[in-house]
C-alpha cells in the first residue's frame, strides 16, 4: 500500500502532482508521502500490540531528521549504527531510553557519546568491544546496559551483501561462545547484561528464516537465565522485505503471527529494527531525461539522476520499477535508463519496456525510500538531492539540493599551494 498512484495519467503523491514538484524543486529529487510513512509504521507495530515491545526504526534506511521525528512522535525508538545516527535521532527529539546502538566497529568517540546519553542499551558484536565499552562506562563513573547480538548461522536468503547472520559474516558472537561472553562478563563491573539480539539480513520474503534464528535465540535465552542471567530484551533485528517487483513477502501481521508462537512465555520487552518495510515504498527517486540515445545494440535513456544518487541497482543489481510522471499509452521500447556518472556501472534500470521517453520527460524510480538518499554520495562531485515530503495537498523540503559551495566548503588548500608552487 503507498500513496503514489495515478489521476488522469498524471502521477500524484497523495494529492500533490509529481510533476508540480519537479518542476518547482528541481530534480533529480527524492518524494516521501507522509501518510505512507505512518501507515507502515502503524501496521508494523500494531502488529505486536499483544506483546510488551518497542519498535525501534532502523535510521540508516532513511535518517532525514524529520522521518525520525515522525516515528519518534508516534511512539517508536530508533535502532542506530553510528554516532552520527546517534546525534540526528537526538536532533528528532527521539528519547534517549529508546535508542539501541548496533554495530560492528563503534569507536570510543561513539560510545562515549551514547553513554553521556544514556541510550537503553548497546547491541555488542564483540567480546573486545564489550571490554571496551566496560572500560569507557568505567572510566565515565557510569553504567552500560548491554545485548549480545547472536549470530545465528542461518541462511536468510537474500543477497549475499545484506545477509548478516551465517558463519562467514562479520555481524555477532557465534552461538557456541555467547555463553562464554555471559560468563566472561560477571568480572566487568559496568555492564549490565541484559539482552539478546540478532538481525540476520535484510529483504526477507519468507518467515522460515526469522522463525529459525528466534528459535536458537530463545534456547540461548533459557540456558542463560538457568546460569542466573537477567535477560530481560529480546530484539529481533529488522529485515522484513518489500514488494520492489515480483516478490511476495509476508505482511507484518503474518511476521507478527509466526513469531508471537515462538515467544509464549518468553518474558522479554521484545524490540524491533524495521527499515526498509517502514520507508521502502513511501519514497520515490525523480528524475529528467536529458537524453536517448540509439545504438545497434542498446536504447539508453539518459537521466540527471544517477548511481551517486541512488545506488541500489549498482551496488546490488536491485529491480526498482520506473515508470513514467506523465503517463501516454504509446509506444514502448526496451531501454536502459542510465545516469550520467562516469562508470559503466552506473544504471537505474536495465531492459525495461518503457513508454517512448523524450527530452525533458520526468520518471519516477518506485520503492525508493530506503537506502535511496542515506546511501546517496557526491561522486563526480555531484550535488546530493533534495528530499521532500508531501502530506495531502503540500509539500514540504526536508533536504534542501546541496550547492556548489557545499561541495568544497570543508575543503581547504594547504599554505604552500595558497600561491601556486614556486
Ligand atoms: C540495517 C539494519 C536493520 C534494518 O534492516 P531492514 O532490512 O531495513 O529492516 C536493523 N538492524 C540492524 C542491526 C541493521 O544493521
Amino acid at each position: 500500500m503507498h500513496h503514489f498512484q495515478y489521476k488522469q495519467d498524471e502521477l500524484y503523491c497523495e494529492d500533490v502532482p509529481v510533476r508540480r514538484i519537479a518542476e518547482e524543486i528541481g530534480t533529480p529529487c527524492y518524494i516521501y508521502s507522509l501518510a505512507t510513512l505512518r501507515h507502515h509504521f502503524l501496521t508494523f507495530d500494531s502488529a505486536f500490540t499483544d506483546a510488551r515491545h518497542l519498535t525501534c526504526y532502523s535510521a540508516k534506511a532513511n535518517s532525514n531528521i524529520a522521518i525520525l521525528k515522525l516515528f519518534g512522535s508516534m511512539g517508536g525508538g530508533v535502532d542506530i549504527v553510528s554516532g552520527g545516527e546517534l546525534y540526528r535521532a537526538l536532533k528528532a527529539q527521539v528519547p534517549s531510553n529508546r535508542i539501541v546502538y548496533s554495530g560492528v566497529g563503534k569507536t570510543v568517540e561513539e560510545i562515549d557519546f551514547a553513554l553521556r546519553e544514556k541510550i537503553l542499551m548497546f547491541n555488542i558484536e564483540s567480546t573486545q568491544e564489550l571490554e571496551q565499552i566496560n572500560r569507557r562506562a568505567e572510566a565515565m563513573n557510569t553504567r552500560a546496559a548491554v545485548s549480545v547480538r547472536v549470530n545465528p548461522d542461518i541462511d536468510p536468503n537474500t543477497h549475499p551483501y545484506i545477509s548478516t547472520g551465517m558463519k562467514r559474516n562479520k555481524f555477532g558472537i557465534s552461538t557456541d561462545i555467547v555463553m562464554q561472553a555471559f560468563e566472561d562478563a560477571k568480572n566487568l563491573k559496568n555492564v549490565d547484561m541484559i539482552g539478546l539480539d540478532c538481525h540476520i539480513g535484510s529483504q526477507l520474503t519468507d518467515v522460515t528464516p526469522f522463525v529459525d534464528a528466534l528459535k536458537r535465540l530463545r534456547a540461548l535465552i533459557e540456558r542463560l537465565r538457568q546460569r542466573g542471567a537477567d535477560i530481560r530484551y529480546l530484539d529481533l533485528g529488522g529485515g522484513l522485505g518489500i514488494v520492489y517487483d515480483q516478490e511476495a513477502p509476508p505482511q507484518p501481521h503474518e511476521y507478527a503471527r509466526a513469531l508471537l508462537r515462538e515467544l509464549q512465555d518468553i518474558n522479554c520487552t521484545l524490540i524491533f529494527e524495521p527499515g526498509r518495510v517502514i520507508v521502502g515504498n513511501a519514497g520515490i527517486f525523480v528524475t529528467r531525461v536529458l537524453y536517448t540515445k540509439r545504438t545497434p545494440v542498446k536504447n539508453f535513456v539518459i537521466t540527471d539522476g544517477g548511481m551517486n544518487d541512488l545506488i541500489r541497482p549498482s551496488l546490488y543489481g536491485s529491480y526498482h520499477y520506473v515508470q513514467p510522471v506523465a503517463r501516454n499509452l504509446q509506444e514502448t521500447e526496451i531501454v536502459d535508463v542510465v545516469g550520467p556518472i562516469c562508470e559503466s556501472g552506473d544504471f537505474l534500470a536495465r531492459d525495461r519496456d518503457l513508454p517512448l521517453s523524450s527530452q525533458g520527460d520526468y520518471l519516477a524510480v518506485m520503492s525508493a525510500g530506503a537506502y535511496g538518499f542515506s546511501m546517496s554520495s557526491n561522486y563526480n562531485s555531484r550535488r546530493r538531492a533534495p528530499e521532500v515530503l508531501v502530506t495531502g495537498g503540500d509539500y514540504f523540503v526536508i533536504r534542501r539540493r546541496e550547492t556548489w559551495e557545499d561541495l568544497v566548503g570543508s575543503e581547504t588548500l594547504p599554505d604552500f599551494l595558497e600561491g601556486g608552487l614556486q
